[in-house]
Protein backbone atom coordinates (compact mmCIF):
# COMPACT_ATOMS: atom_id res chain seq x y z
CA UNK A 1 0.00 0.00 0.00
CA UNK A 2 1.18 3.81 -0.63
CA UNK A 3 2.68 5.33 2.42
CA UNK A 4 0.40 8.24 1.88
CA UNK A 5 -3.06 6.46 1.53
CA UNK A 6 -3.99 7.70 4.82
CA UNK A 7 -7.03 9.48 6.47
CA UNK A 8 -5.87 12.77 7.82
CA UNK A 9 -8.53 14.07 10.13
CA UNK A 10 -7.39 17.24 10.26
CA UNK A 11 -6.69 19.14 7.21
CA UNK A 12 -3.43 21.32 8.44
CA UNK A 13 -1.59 18.03 8.87
CA UNK A 14 -2.43 17.06 5.37
CA UNK A 15 -1.66 20.50 3.76
CA UNK A 16 1.87 20.16 6.11
CA UNK A 17 2.99 16.81 4.59
CA UNK A 18 1.39 17.76 0.95
CA UNK A 19 3.34 20.30 1.50
CA UNK A 20 7.12 18.67 2.01
CA UNK A 21 5.94 16.35 -0.86
CA UNK A 22 5.72 19.45 -3.35
CA UNK A 23 8.63 21.57 -2.17
CA UNK A 24 10.54 17.95 -2.60
CA UNK A 25 9.80 17.54 -6.24
CA UNK A 26 9.79 21.51 -6.54
CA UNK A 27 13.84 21.90 -5.99
CA UNK A 28 13.79 18.95 -8.90
CA UNK A 29 12.35 21.60 -10.87
CA UNK A 30 8.77 18.79 -11.69
CA UNK A 31 5.42 19.65 -12.64
CA UNK A 32 2.71 17.81 -10.70
CA UNK A 33 -1.00 17.44 -11.35
CA UNK A 34 -3.12 17.87 -8.05
CA UNK A 35 -6.24 15.79 -8.63
CA UNK A 36 -9.64 15.66 -6.41
CA UNK A 37 -11.84 12.56 -6.82
CA UNK A 38 -14.94 12.72 -5.77
CA UNK A 39 -17.20 9.50 -5.61
CA UNK A 40 -21.03 10.68 -7.12
CA UNK A 41 -23.70 9.68 -4.83
CA UNK A 42 -21.80 9.01 -1.94
CA UNK A 43 -24.46 10.24 0.92
CA UNK A 44 -27.08 8.69 -1.25
CA UNK A 45 -25.41 5.37 -0.72
CA UNK A 46 -24.67 6.37 2.79
CA UNK A 47 -28.41 7.14 3.32
CA UNK A 48 -29.89 4.04 1.49
CA UNK A 49 -27.38 0.80 2.48
CA UNK A 50 -25.95 2.04 5.36
CA UNK A 51 -22.30 3.75 6.42
CA UNK A 52 -21.25 -0.03 6.81
CA UNK A 53 -21.22 -0.17 2.81
CA UNK A 54 -19.95 3.33 2.25
CA UNK A 55 -16.78 2.39 4.35
CA UNK A 56 -16.68 -0.55 2.35
CA UNK A 57 -16.46 1.57 -0.73
CA UNK A 58 -13.70 3.88 0.42
CA UNK A 59 -11.93 1.12 1.22
CA UNK A 60 -12.27 -1.01 -1.95
CA UNK A 61 -11.73 2.20 -3.97
CA UNK A 62 -8.50 3.24 -2.18
CA UNK A 63 -7.29 0.33 -3.19
CA UNK A 64 -7.72 0.38 -6.94
CA UNK A 65 -6.63 4.00 -6.78
CA UNK A 66 -3.33 2.54 -5.10
CA UNK A 67 -3.37 -0.15 -7.92
CA UNK A 68 -3.64 2.14 -10.28
CA UNK A 69 -0.80 4.62 -9.24
CA UNK A 70 2.77 4.82 -9.67
CA UNK A 71 5.17 4.60 -6.75
CA UNK A 72 5.89 8.42 -6.67
CA UNK A 73 2.38 9.07 -6.02
CA UNK A 74 0.42 10.81 -3.21
CA UNK A 75 -2.80 9.76 -2.06
CA UNK A 76 -4.84 10.26 0.55
CA UNK A 77 -8.33 10.80 1.93
CA UNK A 78 -9.71 14.52 2.16
CA UNK A 79 -12.99 14.66 3.16
CA UNK A 80 -16.16 11.79 2.75
CA UNK A 81 -15.89 10.84 -0.57
CA UNK A 82 -13.46 12.70 -1.66
CA UNK A 83 -9.48 11.72 -2.68
CA UNK A 84 -7.04 13.56 -2.91
CA UNK A 85 -4.08 12.72 -5.64
CA UNK A 86 -0.98 14.34 -6.32
CA UNK A 87 1.11 12.74 -9.51
CA UNK A 88 4.88 13.88 -10.10
CA UNK A 89 6.91 14.05 -12.82
CA UNK A 90 3.47 15.28 -15.60
CA UNK A 91 5.30 16.91 -19.08
CA UNK A 92 1.67 18.43 -19.90
CA UNK A 93 -2.32 18.48 -19.54
CA UNK A 94 -2.91 15.38 -21.36
CA UNK A 95 -0.66 13.61 -18.70
CA UNK A 96 -3.13 14.39 -16.45
CA UNK A 97 -5.89 13.62 -18.57
CA UNK A 98 -4.69 10.17 -19.36
CA UNK A 99 -4.42 9.55 -15.40
CA UNK A 100 -7.83 10.58 -14.94
CA UNK A 101 -9.23 8.42 -17.91
CA UNK A 102 -7.40 5.63 -16.09
CA UNK A 103 -9.14 6.48 -12.82
CA UNK A 104 -12.40 6.83 -14.38
CA UNK A 105 -12.16 3.83 -15.87
CA UNK A 106 -11.11 1.81 -13.19
CA UNK A 107 -14.71 2.10 -12.26
CA UNK A 108 -16.07 0.60 -14.97
CA UNK A 109 -15.62 -2.99 -12.96
CA UNK A 110 -18.79 -2.48 -10.40
CA UNK A 111 -18.22 -2.69 -6.83
CA UNK A 112 -19.12 -6.02 -4.66
CA UNK A 113 -19.99 -4.01 -1.22
CA UNK A 114 -22.31 -6.49 1.42
CA UNK A 115 -22.67 -8.84 -1.74
CA UNK A 116 -24.30 -6.60 -4.01
CA UNK A 117 -22.90 -5.07 -6.83
CA UNK A 118 -22.64 -1.28 -7.14
CA UNK A 119 -22.01 0.42 -9.72
CA UNK A 120 -20.07 3.52 -9.02
CA UNK A 121 -19.10 6.82 -11.31
CA UNK A 122 -16.66 10.06 -9.97
CA UNK A 123 -15.97 13.44 -10.99
CA UNK A 124 -12.82 14.92 -11.16
CA UNK A 125 -11.36 18.18 -10.87
CA UNK A 126 -7.52 18.90 -12.29
CA UNK A 127 -5.15 21.81 -11.46
CA UNK A 128 -1.34 21.95 -12.26
CA UNK A 129 1.77 22.92 -10.41
CA UNK A 130 3.17 25.37 -10.80
CA UNK A 131 1.30 26.56 -13.81
CA UNK A 132 -2.04 27.35 -11.67
CA UNK A 133 -0.53 27.98 -8.38
CA UNK A 134 2.46 27.28 -6.26
CA UNK A 135 0.93 27.10 -2.82
CA UNK A 136 -0.85 23.55 -1.46
CA UNK A 137 -4.06 25.87 -0.69
CA UNK A 138 -4.06 27.74 -3.86
CA UNK A 139 -3.54 24.25 -5.87
CA UNK A 140 -6.67 22.51 -4.28
CA UNK A 141 -8.84 25.29 -4.13
CA UNK A 142 -8.49 25.07 -7.85
CA UNK A 143 -8.65 21.46 -8.07
CA UNK A 144 -12.36 22.36 -6.11
CA UNK A 145 -13.06 24.71 -8.80
CA UNK A 146 -12.19 22.11 -11.69
CA UNK A 147 -14.23 19.90 -10.17
CA UNK A 148 -16.96 21.92 -9.13
CA UNK A 149 -17.11 22.82 -13.21
CA UNK A 150 -16.50 18.61 -14.19
CA UNK A 151 -19.92 18.27 -12.14
CA UNK A 152 -21.55 21.14 -13.23
CA UNK A 153 -20.95 20.40 -16.94
CA UNK A 154 -21.30 17.45 -18.67
CA UNK A 155 -17.82 16.11 -18.51
CA UNK A 156 -16.42 13.75 -15.60
CA UNK A 157 -13.12 15.44 -15.33
CA UNK A 158 -11.28 19.03 -15.48
CA UNK A 159 -8.49 20.65 -15.58
CA UNK A 160 -8.39 23.98 -14.18
CA UNK A 161 -8.11 26.41 -16.76
CA UNK A 162 -7.24 30.21 -16.22
CA UNK A 163 -10.21 31.39 -18.44
CA UNK A 164 -11.95 30.24 -15.38
CA UNK A 165 -10.59 32.91 -13.19
CA UNK A 166 -13.96 34.07 -12.61
CA UNK A 167 -14.44 31.18 -10.48
CA UNK A 168 -12.17 32.12 -8.11
CA UNK A 169 -14.86 32.47 -5.56
CA UNK A 170 -13.00 34.10 -3.44
CA UNK A 171 -12.42 36.76 -5.16
CA UNK A 172 -15.37 37.51 -6.69
CA UNK A 173 -18.80 37.77 -5.32
CA UNK A 174 -20.76 35.80 -7.56
CA UNK A 175 -24.01 35.82 -5.31
CA UNK A 176 -23.83 39.77 -5.37
CA UNK A 177 -23.04 39.91 -9.03
CA UNK A 178 -25.73 37.67 -9.96
CA UNK A 179 -28.45 40.05 -8.29
CA UNK A 180 -27.03 42.89 -10.21
CA UNK A 181 -27.45 40.72 -13.49
CA UNK A 182 -30.72 40.18 -12.69
CA UNK A 183 -31.40 43.57 -12.22
CA UNK A 184 -30.09 44.65 -15.15
CA UNK A 185 -30.89 41.54 -17.65
CA UNK A 186 -27.90 40.38 -18.37
CA UNK A 187 -28.52 37.20 -18.98
CA UNK A 188 -28.93 35.53 -22.91
CA UNK A 189 -30.32 32.20 -24.34
CA UNK A 190 -28.25 30.24 -26.65
CA UNK A 191 -29.81 27.49 -28.40
CA UNK A 192 -28.34 24.30 -29.69
CA UNK A 193 -29.97 22.61 -32.52
CA UNK A 194 -31.16 18.91 -32.31
CA UNK A 195 -32.25 17.02 -35.27
CA UNK A 196 -34.70 13.56 -35.79
CA UNK A 197 -31.49 11.22 -36.69
CA UNK A 198 -33.92 9.25 -39.44
CA UNK A 199 -35.02 11.70 -41.31
CA UNK A 200 -32.67 14.68 -40.79
CA UNK A 201 -36.02 17.10 -39.90
CA UNK A 202 -34.83 19.69 -37.57
CA UNK A 203 -36.88 18.75 -34.19
CA UNK A 204 -36.05 21.29 -32.07
CA UNK A 205 -33.61 23.45 -30.22
CA UNK A 206 -31.90 23.14 -26.21
CA UNK A 207 -32.28 26.79 -24.87
CA UNK A 208 -28.51 26.78 -23.05
CA UNK A 209 -28.02 30.14 -20.58
CA UNK A 210 -25.32 32.27 -20.77
CA UNK A 211 -24.53 35.43 -18.41
CA UNK A 212 -22.92 38.39 -20.45
CA UNK A 213 -21.52 40.20 -17.95
CA UNK A 214 -19.72 43.73 -18.49
CA UNK A 215 -17.07 43.09 -16.81
CA UNK A 216 -15.92 39.19 -17.33
CA UNK A 217 -17.43 38.58 -20.78
CA UNK A 218 -19.69 35.29 -21.62
CA UNK A 219 -19.63 33.33 -18.78
CA UNK A 220 -21.11 29.65 -18.76
CA UNK A 221 -23.80 28.27 -16.31
CA UNK A 222 -21.35 25.93 -14.88
CA UNK A 223 -19.94 28.50 -13.24
CA UNK A 224 -22.56 30.02 -11.96
CA UNK A 225 -26.04 27.99 -11.85
CA UNK A 226 -24.67 25.74 -8.55
CA UNK A 227 -24.27 28.79 -6.70
CA UNK A 228 -27.77 30.34 -7.34
CA UNK A 229 -29.44 26.93 -7.00
CA UNK A 230 -27.84 27.46 -3.10
CA UNK A 231 -28.65 31.15 -2.65
CA UNK A 232 -31.79 30.69 -4.33
CA UNK A 233 -31.45 33.06 -7.29
CA UNK A 234 -32.37 29.96 -9.61
CA UNK A 235 -35.92 30.59 -9.13
CA UNK A 236 -35.69 34.24 -11.06
CA UNK A 237 -32.96 32.81 -13.28
CA UNK A 238 -35.56 29.73 -13.81
CA UNK A 239 -38.48 32.50 -14.83
CA UNK A 240 -36.27 34.44 -16.77
CA UNK A 241 -35.32 31.70 -18.92
CA UNK A 242 -38.73 29.85 -19.15
CA UNK A 243 -39.94 32.70 -20.66
CA UNK A 244 -37.54 34.57 -23.00
CA UNK A 245 -37.18 30.89 -24.35
CA UNK A 246 -41.28 31.04 -25.04
CA UNK A 247 -40.94 34.49 -25.91
CA UNK A 248 -38.19 33.68 -28.80
CA UNK A 249 -39.54 30.40 -29.88
CA UNK A 250 -42.65 32.27 -31.65
CA UNK A 251 -40.44 34.15 -33.64
CA UNK A 252 -38.55 31.10 -35.33
CA UNK A 253 -38.82 30.32 -38.75
CA UNK A 254 -42.22 28.13 -39.48
CA UNK A 255 -41.09 26.29 -42.25
CA UNK A 256 -39.82 23.29 -39.57
CA UNK A 257 -43.22 23.47 -37.83
CA UNK A 258 -43.66 22.80 -34.60
CA UNK A 259 -40.10 23.40 -33.22
CA UNK A 260 -39.61 22.14 -29.51
CA UNK A 261 -37.64 24.47 -27.31
CA UNK A 262 -35.92 22.79 -24.35
CA UNK A 263 -35.62 24.26 -21.14
CA UNK A 264 -33.25 23.11 -18.38
CA UNK A 265 -34.76 23.31 -14.94
CA UNK A 266 -33.07 22.67 -11.64
CA UNK A 267 -34.69 20.67 -8.99
CA UNK A 268 -34.79 22.79 -6.36
CA UNK A 269 -37.80 24.56 -8.72
CA UNK A 270 -39.68 21.20 -8.72
CA UNK A 271 -40.44 21.84 -5.01
CA UNK A 272 -42.33 25.13 -5.92
CA UNK A 273 -45.72 24.15 -4.94
CA UNK A 274 -47.19 26.69 -7.75
CA UNK A 275 -44.31 25.30 -10.24
CA UNK A 276 -46.92 23.49 -12.47
CA UNK A 277 -49.66 26.21 -12.29
CA UNK A 278 -46.47 29.01 -13.65
CA UNK A 279 -45.41 27.04 -16.35
CA UNK A 280 -49.57 27.09 -17.60
CA UNK A 281 -49.34 31.34 -16.94
CA UNK A 282 -45.90 31.44 -18.98
CA UNK A 283 -47.51 29.00 -21.78
CA UNK A 284 -50.74 31.11 -21.97
CA UNK A 285 -48.73 34.52 -21.98
CA UNK A 286 -46.62 34.12 -24.81
CA UNK A 287 -49.62 31.25 -26.86
CA UNK A 288 -46.95 28.46 -26.87
CA UNK A 289 -48.89 25.12 -27.26
CA UNK A 290 -47.31 22.90 -24.32
CA UNK A 291 -46.64 20.69 -26.70
CA UNK A 292 -43.61 22.77 -28.17
CA UNK A 293 -41.95 22.89 -24.26
CA UNK A 294 -39.59 20.13 -22.99
CA UNK A 295 -38.04 20.34 -19.49
CA UNK A 296 -35.06 19.01 -18.88
CA UNK A 297 -33.87 17.88 -15.22
CA UNK A 298 -30.68 15.61 -14.83
CA UNK A 299 -31.52 12.44 -13.70
CA UNK A 300 -29.23 12.87 -10.73
CA UNK A 301 -30.87 15.49 -9.49
CA UNK A 302 -34.17 13.72 -9.87
CA UNK A 303 -33.45 10.90 -7.88
CA UNK A 304 -32.43 12.74 -4.82
CA UNK A 305 -36.09 13.27 -4.04
CA UNK A 306 -38.30 10.91 -6.39
CA UNK A 307 -42.09 11.10 -4.40
CA UNK A 308 -42.24 15.07 -4.60
CA UNK A 309 -40.36 15.64 -8.53
CA UNK A 310 -41.86 12.57 -10.02
CA UNK A 311 -45.61 14.11 -9.01
CA UNK A 312 -44.56 17.38 -10.28
CA UNK A 313 -43.20 15.97 -13.58
CA UNK A 314 -46.10 13.54 -13.88
CA UNK A 315 -48.69 16.99 -13.41
CA UNK A 316 -46.64 18.30 -16.40
CA UNK A 317 -46.79 15.93 -18.48
CA UNK A 318 -50.39 15.95 -18.27
CA UNK A 319 -50.46 19.44 -19.34
CA UNK A 320 -48.29 18.65 -22.57
CA UNK A 321 -45.04 19.53 -21.64
CA UNK A 322 -42.17 16.92 -22.52
CA UNK A 323 -40.25 15.98 -19.88
CA UNK A 324 -36.66 15.05 -20.62
CA UNK A 325 -34.17 13.32 -18.15
CA UNK A 326 -30.65 14.72 -18.77
CA UNK A 327 -27.44 13.50 -17.99
CA UNK A 328 -29.05 9.87 -18.24
CA UNK A 329 -26.84 7.06 -17.24
CA UNK A 330 -24.54 8.71 -14.61
CA UNK A 331 -27.36 9.21 -11.90
CA UNK A 332 -28.16 5.86 -10.60
CA UNK A 333 -31.91 5.28 -11.11
CA UNK A 334 -32.96 2.02 -10.72
CA UNK A 335 -35.12 -0.12 -12.33
CA UNK A 336 -37.73 0.51 -9.44
CA UNK A 337 -37.85 3.67 -10.12
CA UNK A 338 -36.99 3.88 -14.07
CA UNK A 339 -40.39 2.66 -14.83
CA UNK A 340 -41.80 5.25 -12.80
CA UNK A 341 -40.15 8.14 -14.35
CA UNK A 342 -42.61 10.30 -15.92
CA UNK A 343 -40.85 11.25 -18.87
CA UNK A 344 -41.18 11.50 -22.50
CA UNK A 345 -37.26 11.35 -23.27
CA UNK A 346 -33.60 10.30 -22.07
CA UNK A 347 -30.94 11.70 -23.04
CA UNK A 348 -27.71 9.71 -22.80
CA UNK A 349 -24.77 11.31 -20.39
CA UNK A 350 -21.77 12.76 -23.23
CA UNK A 351 -19.83 11.14 -21.64
CA UNK A 352 -21.02 7.88 -23.28
CA UNK A 353 -21.13 9.66 -26.45
CA UNK A 354 -17.89 10.96 -26.85
CA UNK A 355 -16.17 7.91 -26.41
CA UNK A 356 -18.66 5.06 -27.90
CA UNK A 357 -16.68 4.58 -31.05
CA UNK A 358 -13.30 4.21 -28.56
CA UNK A 359 -14.81 2.34 -25.65
CA UNK A 360 -16.93 -0.77 -25.71
CA UNK A 361 -17.93 -0.04 -22.30
CA UNK A 362 -19.76 3.48 -23.46
CA UNK A 363 -20.96 1.72 -26.59
CA UNK A 364 -22.66 -0.86 -24.61
CA UNK A 365 -24.41 2.35 -22.55
CA UNK A 366 -25.48 3.72 -25.40
CA UNK A 367 -27.19 0.57 -26.93
CA UNK A 368 -28.77 -0.25 -23.56
CA UNK A 369 -30.24 2.76 -22.45
CA UNK A 370 -31.45 3.14 -26.45
CA UNK A 371 -33.39 -0.34 -25.94
CA UNK A 372 -34.08 0.48 -22.82
CA UNK A 373 -35.78 3.60 -23.75
CA UNK A 374 -37.64 2.07 -26.43
CA UNK A 375 -38.71 -0.61 -23.92
CA UNK A 376 -40.35 1.56 -22.47
CA UNK A 377 -41.74 4.13 -25.56
CA UNK A 378 -39.24 6.71 -24.59
CA UNK A 379 -37.41 8.49 -27.15
CA UNK A 380 -33.46 8.71 -26.80
CA UNK A 381 -31.43 11.95 -27.45
CA UNK A 382 -27.40 11.84 -27.89
CA UNK A 383 -25.78 14.77 -26.89
CA UNK A 384 -22.42 15.73 -27.87
CA UNK A 385 -21.90 14.50 -31.03
CA UNK A 386 -18.74 16.15 -32.29
CA UNK A 387 -17.91 13.52 -35.43
CA UNK A 388 -19.46 12.23 -38.51
CA UNK A 389 -18.77 8.49 -37.43
CA UNK A 390 -20.81 9.10 -34.12
CA UNK A 391 -23.57 10.37 -35.65
CA UNK A 392 -24.20 7.38 -38.38
CA UNK A 393 -23.17 5.50 -35.74
CA UNK A 394 -25.75 6.53 -33.44
CA UNK A 395 -28.43 6.72 -36.72
CA UNK A 396 -27.59 2.62 -37.17
CA UNK A 397 -28.17 2.31 -33.33
CA UNK A 398 -31.71 3.74 -33.75
CA UNK A 399 -30.96 6.51 -31.61
CA UNK A 400 -33.54 9.25 -32.12
CA UNK A 401 -32.51 12.64 -32.14
CA UNK A 402 -28.82 14.31 -32.08
CA UNK A 403 -27.23 17.41 -30.79
CA UNK A 404 -23.47 17.79 -30.70
CA UNK A 405 -21.09 20.36 -31.77
CA UNK A 406 -21.49 18.03 -35.39
CA UNK A 407 -24.72 20.24 -35.93
CA UNK A 408 -24.20 23.31 -34.42
CA UNK A 409 -23.04 24.80 -31.77
CA UNK A 410 -25.48 26.69 -29.31
CA UNK A 411 -25.59 30.45 -31.15
CA UNK A 412 -27.53 33.29 -30.19
CA UNK A 413 -31.27 33.58 -31.56
CA UNK A 414 -30.19 35.53 -34.03
CA UNK A 415 -27.91 33.24 -35.43
CA UNK A 416 -29.82 30.10 -34.66
CA UNK A 417 -32.74 31.45 -36.88
CA UNK A 418 -30.42 32.24 -39.45
CA UNK A 419 -29.29 28.68 -39.51
CA UNK A 420 -32.44 27.50 -39.45
CA UNK A 421 -32.97 29.11 -42.99
CA UNK A 422 -29.67 27.82 -44.61
CA UNK A 423 -30.16 24.24 -42.75
CA UNK A 424 -30.11 21.48 -45.53
CA UNK A 425 -31.41 17.75 -44.42
CA UNK A 426 -28.44 15.53 -43.71
CA UNK A 427 -28.46 12.09 -45.34
P1 LIG B 1 -26.64 20.16 -20.36
O1 LIG B 1 -28.08 20.50 -20.21
O2 LIG B 1 -26.28 18.72 -20.33
O3 LIG B 1 -26.19 20.86 -21.71
C1 LIG B 1 -25.27 20.35 -22.60
C2 LIG B 1 -23.95 21.06 -22.50
O4 LIG B 1 -23.04 20.43 -23.40
C3 LIG B 1 -23.98 22.52 -22.95
O5 LIG B 1 -23.02 23.21 -22.16
C4 LIG B 1 -23.53 22.44 -24.40
O6 LIG B 1 -22.93 23.63 -24.86
C5 LIG B 1 -22.51 21.33 -24.33
N1 LIG B 1 -22.37 20.62 -25.60
C6 LIG B 1 -23.31 20.38 -26.54
N2 LIG B 1 -22.82 19.67 -27.57
C7 LIG B 1 -21.53 19.41 -27.28
C8 LIG B 1 -20.48 18.71 -27.98
O7 LIG B 1 -20.63 18.16 -29.07
N3 LIG B 1 -19.27 18.64 -27.34
C9 LIG B 1 -19.04 19.24 -26.14
N4 LIG B 1 -17.83 19.14 -25.61
N5 LIG B 1 -20.01 19.90 -25.45
C10 LIG B 1 -21.23 20.00 -26.02
P2 LIG B 1 -23.39 24.56 -21.41
O8 LIG B 1 -24.23 25.43 -22.28
O9 LIG B 1 -22.12 25.11 -20.86
O10 LIG B 1 -24.30 24.08 -20.22
C11 LIG B 1 -23.81 23.32 -19.17
C12 LIG B 1 -24.90 22.89 -18.23
O11 LIG B 1 -25.47 24.00 -17.53
C13 LIG B 1 -26.07 22.25 -18.96
O12 LIG B 1 -25.78 20.90 -19.23
C14 LIG B 1 -27.20 22.43 -17.96
O13 LIG B 1 -27.20 21.40 -17.00
C15 LIG B 1 -26.83 23.73 -17.28
N6 LIG B 1 -27.69 24.80 -17.82
C16 LIG B 1 -27.63 25.45 -19.00
N7 LIG B 1 -28.61 26.36 -19.12
C17 LIG B 1 -29.35 26.27 -17.99
C18 LIG B 1 -30.52 26.96 -17.51
O14 LIG B 1 -31.12 27.81 -18.17
N8 LIG B 1 -30.99 26.58 -16.28
C19 LIG B 1 -30.38 25.62 -15.54
N9 LIG B 1 -30.91 25.29 -14.35
N10 LIG B 1 -29.28 24.95 -15.95
C20 LIG B 1 -28.77 25.28 -17.16
MG1 LIG C 1 -29.69 19.90 -20.87
MG1 LIG D 1 -26.68 16.86 -20.66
Amino acid sequence: MNDHLVHFSNRNVLFEDLKHFLDKHNEAGEKLAVMLVNIDRFRRLNTVFGYQVGDELLEAFAHRLDHISRDKDYIARMGNSEFLLVLPQIMNAGHATLAAHKILNSLSEPFILNGTEHKITAHIGISIFPEHAGGVSELIQKAEIALMSARNSASTFSIYSDENTQLDVNAWDIEGDLDIALENDEFELFYQPQISLQTGIVFGAEALIRWKSKDRGYIRPDIFINIAEKSGQIEAITWWTLNRALREVVAWPKAWKPLKVAVNISAVILKDISFVDSVKSALSIWGVPSEQLTLEITESALMEDTTNSFITLEELKALGVGISIDDFGTGYSSMAYFKNIPANELKIDQSFVFYMLKNAMDQHVVNTVIELAHGFSLKVVAEGIEDKETYEALKELGCDIAQGFYLAKPMPQADFIQWLQDYEIQH
